[in-house]
């Protein structure tokens, strides 16, 4: 009988494993860490002081203070808490315009078109080909009435790291505030909230192999927001709510992990991401790379596939056990064109037709040779049945 390969895990964007130290400390502290961090006695403090390890932790792998990290459910709460927090800050002062790029996670673009339905304008700035925000173009979205700008670190589809730096100097000059969106660099990249120059920054656990449900707002001291969660003191006023101890002593062993990790990992996975990313060009004719020739964080590829719908390559490669994405998780088992592809111009077939590969922590060499023996013959396979169906499509694809 023939040995049967264990699954192969290819998207880490979408979700990391979580570390077993962090497995660990998660489960030691939900049963010796019961107190409420806000309780005056023995039980309160101990988890209190237990917070204040993690929230150092996360201040230490963004060069942060952790009197400036406020600890939330996750990368789609901090972005909320950024964009509503300052809309709802600034409005009264007559600032209601934002700028994002066209290439945000969705918690971003769907916040700014709520804003947008309660008057707000928003600017959509659309990325070069490579999938990089042009600063020139950032600056031209400036107006008096700006309040915030919010340009993602990494985009999580393809991977490239945007000028984050440059353009916060320039939106700093016409006084408006910048948020990013650093779920997919924290840990992969070094990111470190005084180069960037940024006053807001969401990270989450779940991508840096720790606990889904758990991440961090960075706010810089004196930056004007309103809280979006009410009710108590907790977070120093800034996000009310009772804090998951547990999970967030979870997020602090990961913070830590990641910082003492950082350049290993991003060394290994850019070697292992390169074999895999010319593996595949080789092995595949009709493949091309998206975000090619620009920065990228280290574990990401995104790979289109002339003449393949990439839903069917996606799950003819999990029949063969190899979980990988045509994008953003959220928008998988759907038929849409991925909307970052569209905004760096691709045309409508390529922007159905990519793959997403992100390898991890624990990715092996032979991870990938697995994956690119498997690959040539499903392709072939897949591209035979779409000749089949569609005639004309047999040229294209050739
Ligand atoms: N921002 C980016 C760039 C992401 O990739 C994700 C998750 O996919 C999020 C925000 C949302 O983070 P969370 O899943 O922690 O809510």
């Amino acid at each position: 009988m023939a040995a049967v390969r264990a699954r192969i895990y290819l998207d880490h964007n979408a979700t990391t494993p979580v570390d077993p130290d962090v497995i660990a400390a998660v489960a030691d502290a939900m049963r010796d860490e019961f107190g409420n961090a806000s309780s005056v006695h023995h039980f309160g403090q101990r988890a209190k002081a237990r917070l204040d390890d993690a929230r150092q932790a996360v201040a230490d792998l963004i060069h942060g203070s952790p009197t400036e990290v406020v600890f939330t459910s996750g990368g789609t709460e901090s972005d909320n808490f950024a964009l509503r927090g300052v809309a709802d800050a600034l409005e009264p002062l007559g600032r209601k315009h934002l700028i994002v790029s066209a290439i945000e996670h969705e918690a971003v673009l769907t916040t700014a078109r709520a804003l947008e339905r309660r008057g707000w304008r928003v600017t959509r700035v659309a990325p070069d080909a490579s999938g990089v925000v042009r600063p020139d173009d950032i600056a031209a979205a400036l107006a008096d009435d700006t309040a915030l700008l919010s340009l993602m670190h990494a985009n999580n589809e393809v991977g490239t790291v945007q000028p984050v730096a440059a353009c916060a100097a320039l939106a700093h000059e016409r006084g408006v505030l910048v948020h990013t969106d650093a779920v997919q660099s924290v840990g992969k990249v070094p990111v470190d909230v005084q180069a960037l120059g940024v006053d807001l920054l969401s990270l989450s656990g779940h991508k840096l192999y720790g606990p889904k449900g758990v991440g961090a707002i960075w706010i810089r001291r004196g930056t004007r927001l309103l809280s979006a969660m009410t009710g108590g003191k907790q977070e120093r006023s800034r996000r009310a709510g009772t804090e998951n101890v547990p999970a967030l002593v979870g997020l602090g062993v990961a913070a830590r992990l990641a910082t003492e990790r950082l350049d290993g990992d991003a060394r290994t996975q850019a070697a292992l991401r390169d074999t895999l990313e010319q593996g595949v060009l080789r092995a595949v004719p009709g493949t091309h790379v998206n975000g090619a020739g620009a920065a990228r964080v280290p574990n990401t590829t995104n790979i289109g596939f002339e003449g393949i719908e990439a839903e069917s390559l996606l799950i003819a490669l999990d029949l063969d056990g190899f979980a990988v994405s045509t994008g953003s998780a959220c928008s998988s088992g759907t038929l849409e064109p991925s909307h970052v592809l569209k905004a760096m111009g691709l045309p409508l077939h390529d922007t159905q037709n990519a793959l997403r590969l992100s390898i991890g922590r624990h990715t092996a060499p032979a991870d990938v040779q697995a994956f690119l023996d498997a690959l040539p013959p499903i392709v072939e396979r897949l591209r035979q049945l779409t000749d089949r169906r569609t005639p004309s499509a047999a040229s294209a694809s050739s």
